[in-house]
């Protein structure tokens, strides 16, 4: 199915649109319909997958605080603020079991290399299936990253039930302004995150996402896989609701390996597709532009640069077009 785009749509009148209720939960409120609007040919435009963390929001004082309070727990003999420290450091490794993995092997094994997340990326390929699918390694690293998961999921649901304040404030808003554009345009939209499930649900509730995203994946949706699964999955969910899936996508996120590259995975592997990617990064404009073009995974993906910071609460529009920050199509 994936492997063959659908050539023709079910809807052929111009102007169509079609309502479709978002799977994504929240505080007991009703989610609205999304609207998605169809071009002639009768597709949407495009269909957008969001990644979560450092992308829409910056989650890292939640789950932070609360790797701070597990690796306390069980590695008693390691200080736990340099540990948090480094694990909010490599936090862009593609999967979660990577993540609990790098750091299981610094407090453990004493692998000091690690500590420099790029070191973990080195070595990762060829031993991708001992820390993604199955062995002991992996296992103990699945087991962290849930328990984990459940303590985040409980200080979020706590913090919201307190503040929901927090939850707008932690919003990285030129993001969410990007997707309302493309809600306008009426395109799908899903979340996608490396994250556990009840940590990643218990975002979605506290940040709202019900109103704008369809659908959400979780590691639990891609294991064995990078986020090039999770497109997969989302896929699937959006053809099980009834939404004709076009041959373009977008996907935004912060991590050029573990986002935006899986967008470029997604394509090799799936023919007829063309992903273009958006690079959510505080990093200097100019070196990342040039990191994405020496980037041999990315040389047939058009990838646009935004740095929230610098368009703060200003405009979107203005920003890309000084910047030029859109790849030439
Ligand atoms: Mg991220």
């Amino acid at each position: 199915m994936l492997d063959k785009p659908e050539q023709n749509s079910p809807y052929q009148e111009k102007g169509k649109e079609i309502s479709v209720a978002s799977d994504i939960e929240t505080f007991g409120r009703r989610p609205r319909k999304i609207i998605i609007k169809l071009d002639s040919d009768g597709f949407p435009k495009a269909v957008a997958f969001f990644d979560i963390d450092k992308t829409l929001a910056e989650c890292g004082f939640i789950h932070g605080e609360a790797f701070k309070k597990l690796f306390a727990e069980i590695y008693p003999d390691q200080d736990p603020d340099k540990l948090t420290e480094l694990y909010l450091k490599g936090l862009h490794l593609g999967t979660t079991f990577r993540v609990f993995h790098r750091m299981i092997g610094i407090a453990r094994d004493g692998r000091k290399e690690w500590e420099d997340p790029e070191k973990y990326l080195e070595w990762l390929p060829g031993h991708e299936k001992e820390v993604d699918k199955k062995g002991d390694d992996h296992n103990l690293a699945a087991e962290l990253s849930i328990r984990h998961s459940q303590m985040s999921a409980k200080m979020a649901e706590d913090m919201f039930n307190r503040d929901p304040q927090i939850f707008e404030q932690t919003k990285i808003k030129p993001v969410f302004h990007l997707a309302k554009i493309y809600q306008r345009m009426g395109i799908p939209m899903c979340v996608m995150t490396a994250n556990d499930e009840p940590f990643a649900k218990a975002v979605c509730k506290s940040l709202g996402l019900a109103d704008s995203f369809i659908a959400l994946a979780c590691q639990k949706d891609f294991v064995g896989q990078g986020k090039e699964g999770a497109i997969e999955y989302l896929i699937q969910r959006l053809e099980g609701k009834g939404v004709p899936i076009p041959r373009k996508f977008i996907v935004v996120g912060d991590s050029l390996n573990g986002d935006i590259g899986s967008g470029a995975k997604f394509m090799a592997e799936h023919g007829g597709y063309s992903v273009r990617g958006v690079l959510i990064s505080e990093g200097d404009i100019a070196d990342m532009r040039e990191k994405v073009e020496k980037d041999p995974n990315l040389k047939d993906m058009q990838v646009e640069v935004l740095k929230p910071s610098a368009i703060g609460d200003g405009s979107l529009a203005s920003y890309r077009r000084n910047k030029k920050t859109k790849p030439r199509v």
